[in-house]
């Protein structure tokens, strides 16, 4: 009987207790943002806070948040785990999963921002690629660090906390996807990594800075550019898989096999990192002009930091049957291109879709 009594006693606390604790997780006056980790960095730790040696991907979402003081007052936070990789291994099939889990979460009223925490490597192929694929308008930030979470200074914690402040703001919506690193906002189409170790990396050379964000403050300086969003003609609805599209790094006496060598592993497309406005070896030249030939596109891009790669400028594109990348490096002209290829398109149309996206 006495152990009845204590037994309901103790239910009833926990119920009490649990009603305060969601009341606070789920303050009604704040927004509700959903942080998906990846991994990176960001979740990275070392043995000691002043090593550069260190393993990406170790910490768990619910640690991340927690090393965050104040990230609660921003919003309902809540996280959820899709990965926990390196971005030096992040692959279509991870994509697919967050592009996914980012629309289903955006379609729901309950959800007004999402943040994604991405190893820096390649962040800016994946933000590029949901920049394309998410069927919403409402905020998508994502974030990482240069320094592991164990770093004399890790830079992790604040980078996560300006994403949940942009995320949270309904006034992020239409921006596409952003990039929240050190203090800035850059959008998916203009950012790119610059820098190996620093923590000013990002940087968007064509385009400058979408905002800038201190301590959650922040304010939007201009639009980013090409289309994206709701507008996005792009849809993964469906897929399972992308084409297989090769990037090839150009440079004086570049082998031209490597072209033959992508044709022949089946690839669907070919991306030059070409010098100058997206120039290439006169053999190299050739060996694409082949690979056009037997219907694997290839994109002229350049492996020069800034600047247009110009249709027909020193390469005739219309004889050769090449695409110029436009304004798009070739990281980010191998996204589109894979995205581009999930249907039958003539290099017309392809050409178009590197001029607006
Ligand atoms: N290799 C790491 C990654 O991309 C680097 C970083 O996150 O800064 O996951």
């Amino acid at each position: 009987m006495l152990r009845n009594k204590i037994f309901r006693k103790i239910i009833m606390i926990v119920v009490i207790l649990s009603a305060i604790s969601y009341s606070k997780a789920q303050n009604k006056d704040l927004p509700n943002v959903v942080i998906l980790a990846t991994g990176g960095t960001i979740a990275g730790s070392a043995a000691t806070g002043t090593q550069a040696g260190y393993t990406s991907g170790q910490v768990g979402i619910e640690t991340m948040i927690a090393a965050v003081p104040g990230i609660t007052d921003l919003a309902n936070v809540t996280g959820e785990q899709i990965s926990n990789v390196g971005s030096q291994d992040m692959s279509v099939e991870i994509w697919l999963k967050l592009a996914n889990r980012v629309n289903e979460l955006l379609s729901r009223d309950d959800v007004d921002g999402i943040v994604i925490t991405h190893g820096t490597d390649t962040q800016e192929e994946t933000a590029f690629f949901l920049n394309l694929v998410v069927k919403s308008n409402k905020p998508v930030v994502t974030t990482g660090s240069m320094r592991p979470s164990t770093a004399v200074s890790a830079e992790g914690p604040l980078n996560l906390y300006n994403a949940v402040a942009i995320a949270a703001d309904s006034k992020a919506s239409g921006y596409g996807v952003l990039v929240v690193m050190n203090d800035q906002i850059h959008s998916a189409h203009g950012v790119t990594k610059t820098n190996t170790t620093s923590v000013q990396t990002f940087m968007s050379p064509m385009h400058g800075l979408t905002g800038a964000v201190i301590y959650g403050k922040h304010e939007f300086y201009s639009k980013p550019h090409g289309i994206f969003g709701l507008e996005s003609e792009f849809s993964i609805e469906g897929v399972t898989s992308l084409p297989r599209v090769d990037i090839i790094y150009t440079g004086v006496d570049s082998p031209a096999d490597l072209v033959d060598m992508s044709l022949k592993a089946g690839a669907k497309g070919i991306v030059i990192a070409g010098v100058g406005n997206g120039n290439m070896n006169a053999a190299t030249l050739n060996a694409c002009k082949n690979a056009a030939e037997q219907g694997v596109v290839v994109v002229r891009s350049t492996r020069v930091p800034t600047g247009y790669v110009l249709r027909n400028a020193e390469i005739n594109d219309d004889e050769n049957k090449t695409i110029a990348s436009d304004e798009l490096n070739a990281q980010k002209s191998r996204v589109l291109l894979m995205l581009a290829l999930l249907k039958d398109r003539s290099l017309e149309d392809i050409q178009k879709l590197f001029y607006t996206y």
